[in-house]
């Protein structure tokens, strides 16, 4: 196959464009694994998240559903109501939020009325992940604001640890 240079130039420019935009995503994904490490070893399921606004990270969050005997202590959840505390308005507009895992149904409304601008997010979640697996509910044409998505940012590592994490939860029933 034969392309015009012109073509080529275009794809090189867009190939470099995405990829400096994923660089600048990667060190708040790799915070938000952090979290999901402190989550593993406080034997919750392995899922972080952080909020981001103008470069900085203003909420944190891991999974605590177990400890705090809360089904809503998701990882998104905390760290929302730590920024929006910290900023003191429920709205974060220009913010980002950085999931480890595909959020659910709960936080994807979550993040609608936070109005976050964008969701990061890592490994699928094809049980409840309620952005790209099922239900799609940010794209759902009855909300009044649209939360841009980009899906896939350090996916292995995130999945590896939830991988990990019910391999062992198996390992110790069996025993
Ligand atoms: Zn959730």
């Amino acid at each position: 196959m034969h392309f015009p240079a012109h073509c080529f130039a275009y794809f090189l420019l867009n190939y470099t464009l995405r990829d400096s935009s994923l660089g600048y995503h990667l060190p708040y994904m790799r915070s938000a694994i952090a979290l999901a490490q402190r989550a593993f070893s406080a034997d919750e399921v392995p899922v972080g998240a952080v909020v981001v606004l103008a470069n900085k990270i203003i909420g944190r969050g891991y999974n605590r559903s177990m400890s705090q005997s809360d089904p809503t202590a998701h990882a998104e959840i905390l760290a929302l109501r730590q920024a929006a505390k910290r900023v003191g308005n429920y709205r974060l507009t220009l913010a980002t939020l950085y999931c480890t895992l595909e959020p659910c149904a709960m936080c994807a409304g979550a993040l609608v009325l936070a109005r976050i601008k964008l969701l990061v997010y890592g490994a699928r979640d094809t049980k409840a992940g309620a952005i790209d697996s099922h239900l799609n509910l940010l794209a759902a044409g009855f909300l009044n604001h649209r939360v841009e998505v980009i899906s896939g940012v350090l996916a292995e590592e995130s999945s590896a640890l939830l991988k990990e994490f019910f391999r062992l939860k198996r390992k110790r029933k069996t025993f």
